[in-house]
């Protein structure tokens, strides 16, 4: 089919004088549209499930803000929250009491934090955890995995080398090599591949580092055992086990994958829906671990915002609703819902697509193949998701600006919302 072309006049305007000002006009990649073609449209305001652009034109939102968003957007509660803060001042550089009723809240809620620090981004979280898994091991290997995807640390960015058991290249300009040598990228669910690392290197292996749902190249879900076997491993060799949850806390359900998986880390990465839509990532676990962190133990880390009390009222909000709420499994059967007309559509269509889902996660990848790496979401059919998203885009539907994005529902999604999202996304795969 010809994409269906829409015209955003004043964010066409605005993307251009942005591209002057801004590297890509842009303030992080994806949000470009550069694997989808066309301009990015500037968004005005945003409430509930829906976003304005400042063309007027008001979109279903399957973005939620790359996550944070389960509550949908402005919902008033945080709101509140937000502003009896603004009220009281906007950082103080001190402590403040806001930190330690979101450090019992994150201890109470994931039961493998006894200790837990605050930062700004989960970038800083995940980088912080490599640090301090680091420093407490004194080793320096990291193993990570093909698909996920843990902010832009350094280390972290790195893809595989020549072979599953050599070491790391750089992923970006700008990672010294030696740097990247220090990771090991190997494919996730390949239960062999990591025994073997262990095998020949399991006494540098400072930490395992992992999303427990790879949820950042499609939506990768882990094999049966393949969890407990790194637990296993890292317990054997006296590596530290570390859980990217920045996506999956309290998305996945309110203790994150862990709890779902009841597998326990020795240390957790989190972000996104704990700053309630404010800039926040924390980290923490064992006690025993997380007491090498300055000013207690070696390990430096800190942060002139870290602990800001604006965002940690919206964060504790935003927590607090879902232990109320405990939208969990309403969340989840909605996508089932809407998964179930998708592929009858594309199946009478005769397209091959899969739709992994967890809860309110899930995302459409054109291919036949079940998907448990991240070769199987590559060797999927881009091809048909760029008509799909702009024919979406066009009849008000906005899903992520890239086929290895996943999409997310929100508690403001209801039915009537959803239904309405279900039919533009099924006459989408019908023009196909
Ligand atoms: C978003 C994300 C990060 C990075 O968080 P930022 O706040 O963008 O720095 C890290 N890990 C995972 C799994 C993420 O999805």
């Amino acid at each position: 089919m010809t994409v269906l072309l829409y015209k955003m006049n004043e964010s066409e305007k605005l993307f251009k004088k942005a591209l002057k000002l801004i590297p890509g006009g842009v303030n992080s990649p994806v949000r470009a549209f550069g694997s989808v073609g066309g301009h990015p449209f500037f968004t005005e305001k945003a409430k509930n499930a829906s976003i304005t652009t400042i063309d007027g034109r008001e979109l279903i939102d399957f973005v939620c803000s790359w996550g944070p968003a389960i509550h949908g957007h402005n919902h008033p509660t945080i709101l509140n929250a937000i502003n009896d803060a603004l009220v009281k001042g906007t950082s103080f550089g001190t402590p403040n009491p806001y930190e330690v009723e979101m450090a019992e809240i994150i201890t109470q809620a994931i039961s493998s934090i006894e200790k837990v620090r605050m930062v700004n981004s989960g970038t800083e979280a995940t980088m912080s955890c490599i640090r301090l898994a680091r420093g407490y091991t004194q080793r320096d290997k990291i193993v990570k995995f093909a698909g996920c995807y843990h902010g832009h640390v350094d280390s972290l960015l790195v893809k595989a080398g020549s072979g599953a058991l050599t070491f790391g290249n750089p992923d970006s300009a700008g990672i010294p090599k030696s740097y990247a040598g220090e990771t090991l990228v190997l494919p996730f669910n390949d239960f062999d591949a990591i025994e073997l690392a262990f095998i020949n290197h399991g006494e540098k292996i400072a930490a395992v580092i992992l999303e427990p749902y790879p949820a950042n190249n499609g939506l990768i879900l882990p094999q049966p055992g393949f969890l407990n076997k790194l637990r296993n491993l890292c317990d054997k060799y006296g590596s530290v086990l570390i859980f990217d949850e920045v996506i999956s806390g309290f998305r996945i359900s309110y203790g994150g994958v862990q709890e779902k998986e009841n597998i326990k880390p020795d240390l957790t990465a989190l972000g996104k829906i704990i700053g309630g839509g404010l800039p926040v990532g924390a980290f923490g676990g064992k006690a025993e671990i997380m007491d090498n962190l300055a000013p207690q133990g070696p390990v430096y880390q800190a942060g002139t915002l870290s602990g800001n009390p604006l965002a940690l009222a919206a964060g504790i909000a935003a927590v607090n609703l879902l232990k109320i709420l405990n939208p969990y499994d309403n969340l989840e059967r909605a996508v089932k819902k809407l998964k179930g007309y998708i592929l009858e559509a594309a199946d009478e269509k005769g397209i091959p697509l899969q739709i992994p889902q967890a809860g309110s996660v899930f995302c459409m990848i054109f291919t036949e193949k079940p998907i448990k790496s991240l070769n199987d979401v590559t060797a999927s059919n881009t091809g048909l998701f760029k008509p799909l998203f702009h024919y979406a885009l066009t009849n008000g539907v906005y899903l992520p600006p890239s086929a290895y994005e996943v999409c997310f529902t929100s508690t403001a999604h209801n039915e009537e919302i959803l239904e309405k999202a279900t039919e533009v996304i099924v006459a989408g795969i019908k023009a196909l």
